[in-house]
């Protein structure tokens, strides 16, 4: 007997909500994610709690409440969309398809965030050239020692806007004035074992360029050839997550046609949102038959640089001694987005010499959020306390984190509190064993660093 095939089930459309309604359905209202969830915890709200976000999307999908409805907005928008809810739920709740969703439905509730949502996010973050645009300015405005004068003059303090709070929280940024060069293209060290794609990533390629080589060298030194397509874009995560699914779209497709130019085995990030937003762009594109599959079979190849190396098998023999006493926070969109978990760990723990001290929630959100330090100052600012809090109960002054926005704000947390820490990419660390394993091979000692830390910038 013939079998007939189901037809996949579509998003339906509600007044201003394209959301599956069995995504709805699938919160049994049990409240085990309420503990895990930081705004419920800061805020005490049910409204601000996983349970009470989807209850009121439910409540648009039944056009009980307008998507434009106030205080529907500010709950949708006050959340982290860090899905730690997601890992705490035992139904398989998919939030962060239902938070994006109800966001494309509607606008953040304050013109900043509309400001910030639409128009930063679609004129610079689209464009390359712009993008490496305000990248020199910014480098060159901290490089040259103009931010110096600057925060020294007082001048910020007198400008309008809050200016200087936003100054305050611009990250030290690594290089020189010119962006970190990329090769196209890098051979593998030894016998060839993969060729891979590598997304230098937007705010990783302008302002952390060198743990973008460092990524290269160790993705070389276990056997991957390594191409890093020059027309690669944004990878739009930022976008999806202010509820702009048109423009995470148009960005998705320009990604998947950049690296299926490449032919790779897998495609690397090294940044936890970025992975998560191109593991998700079979789902942002699951509704247009032309990228469907394409889309789908794009997302099957996206690797977190961790979850590669632990799965190709770290070539250990050339590593040498890593002196350090380490802690490590789980960027959300790792271990919530991805449930990269324990592959970081076992990398570092193959490193010798280092010493992981584990901290407390570590999988618990900085406050960072993609732009949510922006828009929700006050609330990111207490998350992060916690945050720091958990840290410096380690006892450790060292800390790995695998995403670009959780490095800059912890360590504006730790500078805020006069703490000195030292931030580094877990790539940072293998890259620095491989240099240690090479000096020692050839009888030199040096130490080679690779952090950030909250002296590193300009006073
Ligand atoms: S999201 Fe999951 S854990 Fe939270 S209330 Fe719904 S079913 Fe329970
Ligand atoms: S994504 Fe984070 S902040 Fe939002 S409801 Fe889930 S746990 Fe809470």
């Amino acid at each position: 007997m013939a079998i007939e095939e189901r037809p996949r089930e579509r998003a339906e459309q509600r007044p201003g909500l394209e959301i599956n309604k069995r995504l709805l359905k699938q919160c049994v209202h049990c409240g085990l994610c309420l503990d895990a969830c930081p705004t419920y915890r800061l805020l005490g709200v049910e409204m601000d709690s996983p349970r009470g976000r989807i209850y009121q999307v439910r409540m648009v999908y039944e056009n009980k409440i307008s998507a434009d409805d106030p205080h529907f907005r500010e709950h949708i928008y006050a959340c982290l969309d860090c899905r730690a809810c997601e890992t705490a739920c035992s139904s398989g709740v998919q939030y962060g398809k239902i938070i994006e969703a109800a966001r494309a439905a509607t606008p953040p509730p304050s013109k900043a965030e509309r400001t910030i949502g639409r128009a930063v996010l679609n004129t610079l973050f689209t464009s390359n050239a712009a993008l490496d645009a305000v990248g020199l300015a910014m480098r060159a405005y901290q490089k040259s020692g103009l931010q110096t004068l600057i925060r020294r003059s007082g001048l910020l303090k007198v400008l309008p806007g809050g200016l200087d709070s936003l100054e305050a929280m611009m990250p030290p940024l690594q290089g020189g004035i010119a962006k970190v060069r990329i090769p196209p293209v890098v051979p593998a060290i030894g016998e060839q074992r993969a060729r891979v794609a590598f997304l230098s990533g937007c705010v990783m390629s302008q302002f952390m360029g060198e743990t973008n080589a460092a990524t290269v060298r160790v993705l070389a030194a276990n056997g991957c050839e390594v191409v890093t397509p020059p027309d690669q874009k944004c990878c739009g995560a930022l976008h999806a997550h202010t509820g702009d699914r048109a423009s995470a779209q148009t960005l998705a497709r320009q990604n998947i046609e950049a690296f299926e130019r490449t032919s790779p085995d897998a495609i690397i990030v090294n940044a936890a949102g970025c992975g998560s937003a191109m593991k998700e762009y079979g789902h942002l594109l699951e509704d247009d038959p032309a990228w469907a599959e394409r889309a789908a079979g794009f997302s099957r190849k996206v690797k977190d640089v961790s979850e590669f190396l632990a799965q190709l098998g770290l070539r250990t023999e050339t590593l040498g001694a890593v002196r350090e006493r380490v802690t490590y926070q789980d960027a959300c969109h790792l271990v919530h987005g991805q449930g990269v978990r324990n592959q970081p760990r076992e990398l570092l723990r193959a490193i010798p010499g280092l010493e992981l001290v584990e901290m407390k929630e570590s999988d618990t959100c900085c406050g960072s959020a993609g732009i949510y330090n922006l828009t929700h100052p006050q609330y990111a600012s207490q998350i992060l306390e916690w945050k720091i809090d958990n840290i410096q109960a380690t006892g450790v002054n060292a800390l790995v984190v695998s995403n670009p926005g959780c490095t800059f704000q912890i360590l504006s947390g730790a500078r805020k509190r006069g703490m000195p820490l030292r931030v580094f990419h877990l790539v940072d660390l293998l890259d620095r064993a491989y240099r240690a394993g090479r000096m020692a091979a050839s009888n030199g000692r040096h130490e080679v660093s690779g952090a950030r830390r909250t002296g590193d910038e300009p006073r």
